[in-house]
């Protein structure tokens, strides 16, 4: 497809979707526009297998959100850190959600020795640490695929970590029991996996996020309420 057809496509189906959710609720819209309190922060990658809404089966006004390539969060990086200021102080989360994914081609570059070229070898550079404080565990997989799986894996432990020292997420967490999840999409699948690490810590092999109530956490975005249970099954409500 020609890119001009890809973007008149792309309007076209603007229109639809508009007129398909005004039709769908009549509120959905002037609600939306008076303004947001999302409960959720995504801290995710760039790449367009994963969109945060949309694999979390949620709405507009559900999810702030900022993406990179390779979702790494650096301490010195003003845009990601102006996001988690600005949606943790301001808007006041009460999850940041960290995500990971399988096949990211930023993982890959990490682990090859081949230059990408541009401003794009420079913005690796913290997952090229990643790979040299893990090489033995990563050379010992044999797998190609999982081994960028470890090391994505690694690269959420990683930026957890920057996450967990960040001062505006340090005291939202003693003021308010902001909750940090690293966690891990599957695009083979369109499973997240809670990798059990940021304040849920421990909680390793707990599907869904670190739970309230410990069989299920609810996630109520303003449109649309997300049950994450431990089986795995989450559930979707309409508000
Ligand atoms: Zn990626």
């Amino acid at each position: 497809m020609a890119a001009e057809d890809a973007f008149t496509y792309a309007l076209s189906s603007n229109q639809a979707w508009a007129g398909y959710k005004g039709h769908q609720n009549p509120d959905f819209f002037p609600k939306l526009a008076s303004g947001q309190s999302p409960a959720i922060l995504w801290l995710g990658c760039s790449d367009s297998r994963c969109p945060e809404t949309t694999i979390l089966g949620l709405q507009p006004g559900d999810v702030f959100v900022h993406r990179n390539i390779a979702n790494i969060i650096s301490p010195t990086d003003i845009n990601t850190a102006a996001v988690i200021e600005y949606a943790v102080v301001h808007l006041k989360v009460k999850h940041v959600v960290l995500c990971g994914h399988s096949s990211c081609g930023g993982a890959a570059a990490a682990l090859g020795d081949n230059r990408v070229g541009g401003v794009l070898d420079i913005w690796l550079m913290p997952l090229k640490a990643v790979r040299n404080a893990h090489k033995e565990e990563l050379e010992s997989i044999t797998d190609d695929k999982k081994r960028a799986v470890r090391i994505a894996e690694l690269n959420v432990e990683a930026g957890i970590n920057v996450l967990m020292a960040n001062a505006s997420i340090q005291d939202a967490i003693a003021e308010r029991g902001l909750q940090v999840h690293g966690t891990f999409f599957d695009i083979g699948t369109g499973r997240i996996r809670d990798l059990g690490i940021g304040t849920g810590k421990g909680k390793g092999g707990h599907h869904g996020l670190s739970g309230v109530n410990g069989d299920s956490d609810i996630v109520r975005g303003k449109h649309a309420m997300l049950v994450f249970r431990t089986d795995g099954e989450s559930s979707m409500q309409a508000l």
